[in-house]
């Protein structure tokens, strides 16, 4: 192994981002949550939930673009009844004929989607590559759905991917579909992945239920996506320890296995920075900030600190709180004088762990209330309710200090939002050193370690009591960061190596990776 490489570098994507023509691929995206659902309301009706912004909404544009197919799982309740003969709709539901792209739908029973979705991906795969191995629940049926789950998938990509096309998959619901697709799909379509979340080192990997067999799957892919270079070199240890027949080219960012080639590339995802600027500058989003603060009671002379997560054991919501709670007991000077306002999505709420993090959430919420709120100041503000984007961006805007502390995550994109809502303002970022955001935030962002409640509370204290030149050149300098990544860049840099991945031809298998061993490290 050549450990000149350490810092992985060598993963990172090469070239500035062009101008992509998404016109001139045949492109199928392939995610487990869809783009547009239908259901019905209470009147019968059929209503249909669109995306509103960020990854979802850039990719429909990109398939609508190339006159593609998104191939995903029909969850609302009236998806079936809107489907053709081959369980496709075309959306968005007000284009034009010819205007629109195709919505492939694939049905997963109670069954599946307990032991695939609720299963495999979610307390086996997701607590494993966030490092929490003591979440992981197993179970034999678990791999046995995802694969069955992997299989439907691929037969439905298979439908819809044509010669010289690209297919690309999204996330950890497909461990197996790439390596099935292989017989599936033609040769001279290129087939990638992005995973969304970290990729852990092999020391926590190797505890993976069939880990080899998810290995071997992602191999199938021609390139393979990861957020950052860390989580790229994490895979590579994970494939040289289990994998005895693949070899590693470090120097050219791939991996040969099976007599075929995967590339590796790091893509740092971004948000739409200027989309959620403008919204967060406009006097809608102040007014609702504003509207929000006052019906939860809080001080409009107050400071605000601001969380915003679904609510996931790994977004370190209670030790946040416990980091709260260390700096009233500290600093009493700023009880009265700071709220902290913690926005929860709830989610996966069929998991036992999901399950005890939000009775968690709330009961240290009322602990740190009971402890210190006075007549008139609240100290943790916390709602589950639905808030608007207009609020959420003129919350980002209002608050002073912006608190996300994922225990790991990723890359976390609320970081990122909250940067770029600030336009001339200058709200503090605090960010935790285990997001993968922080491998180009954290020069400057205030770091703290999120399990340290000691750490968490001095951070947020130097962020409370910064002067505000230096909130000032920090948030310029994050700014600058956000921007220089955003959505767009991502979806062209991604997309372009893509396009210029080495794809597997018509050649005999083998011939076309000959140079790729010699060059093996
Ligand atoms: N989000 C939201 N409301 C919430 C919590 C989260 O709208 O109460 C959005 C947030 O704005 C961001 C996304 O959900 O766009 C969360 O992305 P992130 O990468 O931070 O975390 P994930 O939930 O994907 O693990």
């Amino acid at each position: 192994m050549n450990q000149t490489h350490g810092g992985g570098s060598e993963w990172t994507a090469e070239g500035t981002p062009g101008a992509v023509d998404w016109s001139a691929e045949d492109m199928v995206v392939v995610s487990n949550r869809q783009p547009f659902r239908h259901d019905y309301d209470e009147d019968g009706e059929v209503v249909v939930d669109r995306p509103t912004g960020g990854l979802t909404a850039g990719l429909s544009a990109a398939v609508r673009d190339s006159g593609g197919t998104w191939v995903a799982w029909g969850d609302g309740t009236a998806d079936r009844d809107v489907v053709d003969e081959n369980d496709c709709v075309s959306v968005p539901p007000e284009a034009d004929e010819g205007d629109g792209y195709t919505l492939r739908r694939v049905w997963l029973s109670d069954e599946q989607v307990e032991q695939y979705y609720e299963g495999f991906a979610n307390q086996v795969l997701w607590p494993l590559c966030h490092s929490t191995m003591s979440l992981v629940r197993d179970d034999p049926a678990y791999w046995e759905r995802y694969a069955e789950v992997n299989e439907l998938f691929a037969d439905a990509v298979a439908d819809h991917a044509r010669p010289g096309g690209v297919v690309w998959l999204q996330d950890y619901h497909f461990g197996v579909a790439p390596g099935l697709l292989r017989d599936r799909i033609p040769d001279s379509t290129a087939l990638a992945q992005f995973w969304h979340i970290p990729w852990p080192s092999w020391d926590v990997f190797r505890t993976c239920p069939n880990g080899e067999e998810v290995l071997a799957g992602l191999l199938g892919n021609d390139l393979l996506g990861f957020h950052v270079p860390r989580y790229c070199e994490n895979f590579v240890e994970c494939v040289e320890e289990s994998l005895d027949e693949a070899r590693v080219d470090r120097e050219r960012g791939r991996i040969v296995y099976d007599g075929e080639v995967t590339t590796l590339g790091a893509f740092p995802m971004g948000v739409p920075v200027d989309d959620i600027r403008e919204r967060a500058s406009a006097d809608e989003a102040r007014d609702a900030a504003a509207a929000f603060l006052d019906e939860k009671g809080v001080d409009e002379n107050n400071k605000v600190v601001l969380g915003v997560d679904r609510l996931d054991y790994t977004k370190g919501i209670p030790e946040r709180l416990d980091a709260l709670e260390r700096l009233f007991d500290d600093q009493p000077d700023l009880r009265g004088e700071v709220t902290y306002v913690q926005l929860g999505t709830e989610s996966r709420s069929n998991i036992p762990a999901y399950q005890d993090l939000q009775e968690r959430v709330q009961q240290r919420v009322d602990e740190v209330n009971e402890r210190f709120a006075t007549d008139d100041w609240t100290p943790v503000v916390y709602t589950t309710e639905y808030v608007t984007n207009e609020t959420l961006y003129g919350l980002y805007r209002r608050a002073d200090v912006g608190f996300v502390t994922p225990l790991r995550d990723g890359m976390n994109l609320v970081a990122q939002e909250y940067v770029a809502a600030q336009g001339d303002g200058d709200g503090v970022l605090v960010l935790s050193d285990q997001a993968g955001a922080f491998d180009y935030l954290g020069e400057y962002a205030v770091g703290v370690t999120p399990q340290d409640a000691t750490d968490t509370a001095e951070g947020l204290a130097d962020a409370l009591r910064m002067a505000p030149p230096e909130r000032r050149w920090r948030t310029r300098a994050l700014q600058r960061r956000v921007e220089a990544n955003d959505i767009d860049t991502w979806m062209r840099t991604a997309f372009g190596a893509i396009q210029a991945v080495e794809r597997r031809t018509d050649a005999p298998v083998g011939a076309s990776t000959s140079d790729a061993g010699e060059s093996e490290s």
